[in-house]
């Protein structure tokens, strides 16, 4: 049977608000997406039952502390098909995990005149970190461009994926555009040339069942908040050795085997990236989100999600909009970017939110997106497996609303 969104909202004690005498329709999951019971549940548990520092006291809390972190990350290895916990790395998302990967492997291994490649459709913590990492290196980017339907142009990947390609940085689903790009054929093909490849997994893992040893991807990171987990929660998978290789991001306490005066050594990963007082608890409740998730199965989850994008997009067609993005939803997820008539996205967004519909207006820290298909902003509703076919309606009506009052 597929997912029926209706029964899941009731897990999801938000959707229960009323705004201004309207019904929540969230359709922001894309920025942040709503935590069921089950996830606040296991947070309070945690701070009402077993609170205490993990990987440090010998008494009993302190042990049960421990083993629910350590079991948070067991947990997300088997969701992402990783081959041992030890190869993921509690963070608070994607940003940290993207930075982590650009100071600890970037400014270790980049030198003068090789490239790092990212792509025209990565979210700013998919550059900026890049950014830091060429300049103190002098390490050069290159971008692979977008198709005017919003998909990767591989025509010159030749040129720009070479021997002097040291990594390749690329999300799994762009945040503006849905688009998923053909991961696999990009590991392999950076692979050919000896590059190690990032996926920015922060859309793609809430919404796409992923197997990294499938994938064969170095390094994938993603966000907790974003999966129905609690902010500060998230992670970095990074093959065995890769880690092994890299320097540590931050320095503090446990992450050491010695400290003397002179200098320190540090631990095996991922300890070694996890420098003082973790994320317990929103780790904690990242796994309580990930079995709810599980739960439901990823598949139908991206099957709901691929059937109510198709809804939407057609919806948004038929009122004359333009989607910036793939329309054909075979290679693209339920962010749905749009501009309707000539209403600034501002303006729209804020006629919405009267009638209670939340959608994200703005450059979504995808300045380059912009630029690229010249607009300043966009309107984006995304989808999750909470939303129905009358979220959807009510997003239609909102704009027509819209329409009607700021006329052209
Ligand atoms: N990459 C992508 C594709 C994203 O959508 C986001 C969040 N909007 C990020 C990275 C950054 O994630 P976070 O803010 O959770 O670190």
């Amino acid at each position: 049977m597929g997912l029926d969104p209706v029964a899941v909202r009731e897990d999801f004690p938000i959707f229960q608000r009323v705004i201004d005498g309207h019904r929540l329709v969230y359709l922001d999951s894309a920025a942040t997406s709503h935590k069921p019971n089950v996830v606040l549940e296991a947070e309070a548990d945690f701070y009402r039952m077993h609170n205490a520092n993990a990987h440090r006291a010998i008494y009993t809390l302190g042990e049960e502390a421990t083993e629910l972190f350590e079991g948070a990350r067991a947990t997300l290895a088997l969701f992402l098909g990783a081959p041992s916990p030890a190869t993921i790395v509690s963070t608070r998302g994607t940003t940290e995990s993207i930075n982590l990967v650009a100071h600890g492997w970037g400014r270790k291994f980049l030198k003068p005149g090789d490239q790092v490649l990212l792509t025209e459709m990565e979210h700013h913590s998919n550059i900026v970190p890049w950014q830091l990492a060429a300049a103190a290196t002098g390490a050069e980017l290159r971008y692979i461009p977008l198709t005017d339907d919003g998909h990767l142009d591989l025509t010159d990947i030749e040129q720009l994926l070479t021997e002097r390609t040291k990594v390749l940085a690329v999300t799994g689903m762009s945040n503006v555009l849905g688009s998923m790009p053909p991961l696999r054929l990009l590991i392999d093909a950076a692979h050919a040339v000896g590059a190690v490849v990032l996926v920015d997994g922060a859309q793609l893992v809430p919404h796409h069942a992923v197997d990294v040893a499938a994938l064969d991807c170095d390094f994938l990171t993603f966000s907790g908040h974003k999966m129905l987990g609690p902010t500060a929660s998230g992670g970095l998978y990074g093959k065995d050795e890769l880690l092994a290789s890299m320097d540590p991001f931050l320095g503090g306490g446990e992450m050491i085997m010695e400290v003397t005066r002179e200098g320190s050594t540090y631990k095996e990963p991922p300890f070694r990236f996890e420098a003082g007082t973790m994320n317990i608890a929103q780790q904690i409740g990242l796994a309580a989100a990930v079995r709810y998730l599980e739960a439901i199965g990823m598949d139908a989850i991206r099957e709901h999600e691929v059937a109510l994008t198709r809804y939407a997009i057609e919806g948004l067609q038929e009122m004359g909009a333009r989607i910036i993005g793939p329309t054909d939803t075979a290679a693209r997820g339920g962010e749905v970017s749009f501009s309707y008539r000539d209403i600034h996205p501002h303006d729209l967004a804020t006629s919405l939110s009267e009638d209670g519909i939340a959608v994200r207006a703005g450059h979504h820290c995808a300045q380059l997106v912009m630029r690229r298909f010249d607009v300043p902003a966009t309107t984006r509703a995304s989808l999750y497996l909470y939303n129905t076919t009358d979220d959807v309606d009510a997003l239609l009506d909102g704009l027509e609303k819209a329409g009607a009052f700021f006329g052209d």
